[in-house]
């Protein structure tokens, strides 16, 4: 079965904007798949749909089997990790306290906790020692960046939403988060949607490529050699 199923799910937001119209798409458990179109075509509200942020006016979205509009909050946390390109980190809390956000939520033990957030931070490339005290506003973007992944990486989650996370960081960053998160992914084979305006950054990244165009539709889904070849 795939980890993630849209069935013919559309979005009309209440001025009457059609942001997604009658979506339907499979990921199978393990993927990264991209999405990339225009900006204004959907890619965004579809992941907040994923998410349970923004509710579909039309159509069923089912991550592991479960329909998401009866998943509470806090099971869904648990299931999806969610990077912005914002990276939204807790400017009042330290990288430690981010990366522990949702095990604090469910309720993990200390000592988990503890372990939890410094195998993260390494596995991100961020000495935990050296920068698991700071304030976000003490890092650069790519290491905030880093942190949100980590953070939500932490609870382990199958699935990980992640919406244009390297866009803001500047190129030579950009580069090497690319590849460490391509060598990462390999690793840990989450079922990944990944959101990019980027083509260049989809062929690289992506297992599958979802093509939107305007008006939130699929234009085509496919991999990244037969995305090219068109
Ligand atoms: P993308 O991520 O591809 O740039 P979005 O999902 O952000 O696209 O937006 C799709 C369309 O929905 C756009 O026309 C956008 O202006 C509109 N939209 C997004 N959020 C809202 C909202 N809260 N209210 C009304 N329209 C919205
Ligand atoms: P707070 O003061 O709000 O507890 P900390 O940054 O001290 O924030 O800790 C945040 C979380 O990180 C805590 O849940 C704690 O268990 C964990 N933690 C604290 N110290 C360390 C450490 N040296 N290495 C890894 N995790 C730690």
């Amino acid at each position: 079965d795939p980890m993630i199923s849209l069935v013919g799910v559309g979005k009309r937001y209440p001025d009457g904007t059609v942001a997604v119209a009658d979506l339907s798409f499979d990921v199978p458990a393990g993927e990264l798949l991209c999405l990339v179109g225009p900006s204004g075509c959907g890619k965004t509200t579809t992941m907040k749909m994923i998410n349970r942020l923004v509710e579909p006016t039309s159509g069923r979205i089912l991550v592991d089997g479960e329909d998401v509009a009866h998943t509470d909050p806090t099971r869904l946390r648990r299931r999806i990790g969610y990077v912005i390109q914002q990276i939204g980190l807790f400017p009042h809390l330290t990288v430690r306290a981010n990366v522990a956000t949702v095990p604090r939520l469910l309720g993990w033990d200390r000592a988990r906790i503890r372990a939890r957030v410094a195998e993260m931070l390494e596995l991100v490339g961020l000495d935990p020692a050296a920068m698991g005290g700071r304030y976000p506003h003490e890092l650069s973007g790519g290491q905030q960046q880093r942190v949100g992944v980590a953070r939500a990486l932490a609870a382990d989650p199958p699935v990980l939403l992640m919406d244009e996370p390297f866009s803001a960081i500047d190129p030579v960053a950009r580069d090497r988060l690319q590849g460490e998160f391509r060598r990462l992914q390999r690793e840990i084979r989450k079922t990944v949607v990944f959101v990019t305006h980027d083509l260049d950054e989809a062929i690289r990244l992506g297992d599958r490529i979802a093509v939107f165009r305007q008006g939130g539709r699929l234009e085509q889904i496919d991999p990244p050699a037969r995305v090219l070849g068109r």
